[in-house]
């Protein structure tokens, strides 16, 4: 059994290590997790006893096999509560990020697994974030960010990589959503800011700052 905030520093771990490349530092999980380089150092000898973890002194850490497997669940569990709550119990897609980090340290699987199942089996979440499966696997999107299309080009919403309400609620506001077909109609070389078309209808202008937290379809 692992306590909440061993689960939190697990996923924590994980997505610094998805996000960088390779071991994850000690002041790199004590700013994520707002607390002192020495309690993440204690938790951290813990999470190496019960093998969640592989801990290489002045290097960091990494995921072991059965850390990886635990962080994946976690991530499974988090996205199947955020599609139920925008699903099924009419949550915006901006509420539901913080009810989920509560939900997801319930631990039946067997709830989890008709959980899964009277949703459908869904493949992403709400954000457009891919849902592992029971074992393990999670899908890898061909997607690229909005700042990387040229003008002329276009792609479909895939995701967002910032999934902060107030982005949401930005997005929300202007009328982008997933699935939508964005166009990038011009570039400012000034600022990098696009001009861009959504659905062929509404003209837009972004800001950089928008286009690199939007992911479209290649
Ligand atoms: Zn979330």
């Amino acid at each position: 059994m692992l306590s909440f905030t061993e689960e939190n520093y697990i996923k924590a771990i994980y997505k610094l290590s998805e996000d960088g490349d390779g071991a994850v530092t000690t002041n790199a999980i004590a700013e994520v997790m707002q607390t002192k380089a020495a309690s993440v150092s204690d938790m951290l000898r813990r999470l190496n006893e019960k093998e969640i973890i592989n801990y290489v002194k002045y290097r960091g850490v990494t995921l072991t096999n059965s850390g990886q497997k635990t962080a994946l669940q976690l991530v499974r569990k988090h996205r199947l509560w955020e599609v139920f709550l925008v699903d099924k119990l009419k949550f915006n897609w901006d509420e539901v990020h913080e009810v989920a980090e509560e939900l997801e340290h319930i631990t039946s699987d067997l709830l989890i697994r008709r959980l899964d199942e009277f949703l459908g089996y869904p493949k992403y979440d709400p954000h457009g974030d891919p849902i592992p499966t029971e074992d393990g696997f999670m899908a890898v999107k061909q997607q690229v960010l909005l700042s990387e299309l040229a003008p002329g080009e276009s792609g479909l919403v895939m995701g967002v990589k910032d999934s902060q309400p107030l982005f949401l609620q930005y997005l929300d506001k202007v009328g982008i959503y997933l699935g939508a077909k964005l166009k990038v109609t011009d570039k400012m070389e000034y600022d990098n800011s696009l001009e861009i078309s959504i659905d062929h209808k509404k003209q837009l202008s972004v800001s950089a700052e928008v286009s690199k937290n939007i992911f479209v379809s290649r």
